[in-house]
């Protein structure tokens, strides 16, 4: 298993779209669609942008399931899993870990890439993306980012899996899309010895 994490606005989705293309074998799991399927029937929540304002108890009970079903689906499908996620969320608490120790143990990823861009880029296609409800402001963008690589650096210890960081700046999806695919094709030439 392969988990991209990344700020709200980064471009996971889109750039890990463009990954499937050339990867069709291997599947992408939204992180945020498997809590938003529970927490609309647990909860009552309307937008999945209401997740992180759940009580955090809430959200780390959502998160739990999230990760007990992603494991599943991992078994399913023989390690060819690519998990849509977030670093760190930021919740009126603070910055709640994306993937906490025991959930670390659980899903045992393979490789852990963190999602980055300069937070003026992020900020712009926050601006844009009107079906989302984002934090519009820049200066805590620039904060979540430096959050994203010390949470990053300790999942990387915790699990002793590497890490990368690939950068999604503007005009440089197509760079940012291969160097997922390189990582990819890399760990199936792992498995293959
Ligand atoms: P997304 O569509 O990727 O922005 O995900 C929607 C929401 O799901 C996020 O805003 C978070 O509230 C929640 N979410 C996604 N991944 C995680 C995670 N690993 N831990 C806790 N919440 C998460
Ligand atoms: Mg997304």
């Amino acid at each position: 298993m392969i988990i991209v994490l990344g700020v709200p606005g980064v471009g996971k989705s889109t750039v890990l779209n463009k990954v499937k293309v050339c990867c069709h074998d291997w599947e992408i799991v939204n992180w945020g669609d498997v809590m938003f399927a529970e927490a609309k029937k647990k909860f009552g929540i309307k937008h999945r942008d209401e997740i992180r304002k759940l009580r955090v108890e809430e959200q780390k009970t959502l998160q739990k399931h999230a990760a007990l079903a992603i494991k599943e689906k991992d078994k399913e499908l023989h390690g060819k899993v690519i998990v849509d996620t977030h670093c760190s969320i930021f919740t009126p608490s603070g910055y709640l870990p994306g993937l906490p120790y025991e959930i670390l143990k659980l899903l045992h990823p393979s490789h852990l890439i963190l999602l980055t861009a300069k937070p003026e880029e992020i900020l712009v296609r926050r601006l844009k993306d009107k079906g989302r409800i984002r934090e519009p402001n820049i200066e805590q963008i620039r904060e979540h980012l430096r959050m994203n690589e010390m949470f990053l650096a300790t999942y990387a210890t915790l699990s002793s899996s590497p890490c990368i960081v690939v950068h999604n700046s503007d005009g440089g999806l197509d760079r940012a899309v291969k160097q997922i695919v390189d990582v990819l094709n890399r760990v199936v030439c792992d498995w293959n010895g």
